[in-house]
């Protein structure tokens, strides 16, 4: 035998005892997503290469060096997605979405970077993503803010999140402050390690998101763009926090706060964890008013924000447990004997379309008595219903409750049978607390 394949370092599989939380976590930013009236979009995840470069920049690290880049059998050069925003904005300038109308989407899915993989860091990750077009105040930033601090609620992570925000002004400003961040970190080179060194030619703002804390010292003496803001981007910076404040959202203004991705101004801001490590990181957005026309479009004002799912899963890995049970089946059907065997798939059936919401397995494969139980256990299931002959004569089903003390088994006919599983049902289905 040979050695079986492994999967692509930094590429992981989600086990099925792992998929429940995933879920919870997919269907809480979901349904906040519905109560907000964003629409979702689906968009491949390979792209032309030349997308990436001209959105999130060529000499980003991202571009530079973390993309999945091959050229196809047709000779174009193409690109495994590292982010959804890119993507998004060609297909709704392809399709025309952009004509005058505004757009508050979402969507969904794995994203490639080649990094080097770690606790909080893959090679393949996922992101639920958001992105508005058409609304230039900062009333939609704050909205965004709104929806995610709803999804921390719903999900229970308010005490572990904080909410870091900052502006980085419109491009006259940036370009004056580059300039003088150019000459200060000329001026202290020597404490600038390779990297910043090398950034200093090609994206000195970057410089600021450095993570090597010798370089935190000369980082904080540096010119802050918060001293360069024009009027109307302050503005828009007064008119976010304002509506923060307002509804109570607290946050921290963090002026050394830049993305990695070169398409941002304005509004920026980033929901962190301390109990990730250096993965801190779990939601990161901003505006990103020009890229539209970057991109060949009318210019379009547009924000949006990328939730990191694994890094929120990691947050909520204590209740993987819980999430798995509250998926687990209800019932397990079990059939003993060649007679109940034929019927069971016909009576599950009924089962079904008797009690809605009911997640009912059942038993294929044939198997003893002892052995079908075993698996109902195992199955997680509150109750087998247990189909034999006696049973099946006389129209009616046992149900054995499998997880309550005292409470034996039943033998009832099917119409009393499906009322204990809709009650069954519903109190799985009613919220907890
Ligand atoms: P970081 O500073 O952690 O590298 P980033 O600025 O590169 O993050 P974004 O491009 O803004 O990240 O992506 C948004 C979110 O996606 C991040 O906040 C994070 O939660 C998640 N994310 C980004 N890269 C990875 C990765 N390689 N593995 C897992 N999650 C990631
Ligand atoms: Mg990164």
């Amino acid at each position: 035998m040979s050695a079986p394949i492994q999967s692509v370092r930094g590429m992981n599989d989600i086990l099925p005892e792992e998929t429940p939380l995933w879920q919870r976590v997919e269907e809480a930013v979901r349904g906040v997503l519905a109560a907000y009236g964003y629409q979702e979009i689906r968009t491949p995840v390979l792209e032309r290469t030349e997308l990436f470069a001209r959105s999130i920049g060529a000499v980003t690290d991202i571009v530079e060096k973390e993309m999945y880049t091959f050229t196809d059998r047709n000779g174009d050069s193409l690109s495994l997605r590292p982010e959804g925003t890119a993507g998004c904005v060609r297909a709704c300038l392809q399709h025309g979405l952009l004509r005058g109308q505004s757009h508050r989407l979402w969507y969904q899915g794995p994203m490639f970077r080649h990094e080097r993989p770690q606790k909080g860091r893959y090679r393949q990750f996922h992101q639920i993503g958001v992105e508005v077009f058409g609304i230039p105040g900062p009333d939609v930033d704050a909205e965004l803010i709104l929806m995610c601090a709803r999804v921390w609620r719903t999900l229970g992570l308010v005490e572990d999140l904080r909410l870091e925000i900052n502006t980085l002004g419109d491009a006259e400003a940036r370009r004056r402050h580059r300039a003088d961040l150019v000459a200060y970190f000329r001026a202290h080179e020597a404490e600038l390690d390779a990297d910043s060194r090398r950034r200093l030619e090609t994206n000195p703002l970057r410089i600021l998101d450095s993570k090597n804390p010798e370089m935190a010292e000369v980082i904080a003496g540096a010119p802050s763009l918060l001293d360069y803001l024009d009027a109307e981007a302050k503005a828009h910076f007064e008119g976010f926090r304002k509506r923060l404040d307002e509804a109570g959202v607290r946050y921290t203004v963090n002026p050394r706060l830049v993305r990695g991705l070169d398409y941002y101004n304005r509004t920026v801001f980033e929901w962190i964890t301390d109990r990730l490590g250096a993965q801190g990181t779990v939601c990161a957005g901003g505006r990103y008013d020009g890229l539209v026309e970057q991109l060949g479009g009318r210019p379009t004002p547009a924000v949006g924000f990328a939730l990191g799912l694994e890094r929120i899963v990691a947050l909520l890995e204590g209740e993987r447990g819980t999430a798995a049970a509250a998926r687990a089946p209800h019932a397990y059907l079990a059939a003993v004997g060649e007679g109940p065997e034929r019927a069971a798939l016909g009576l599950a059936e009924r089962l079904r379309d008797a009690v809605p919401g009911l997640r009912l397995a059942a038993n294929c494969g044939g198997g003893s008595f002892k052995a079908q139980l075993k698996r109902a256990d195992r199955s997680g299931a509150a109750v087998a219903l247990i189909l034999g002959e006696d049973e099946l004569a006389a129209g009616r089903i046992t149900l054995k409750w499998l997880r309550e003390a005292g409470r034996g088994q039943e033998t009832l006919d099917l119409e009393a049978a499906a009322a204990a599983l809709r009650t069954l049902v519903e109190a799985g289905s009613r919220p907890a607390g």
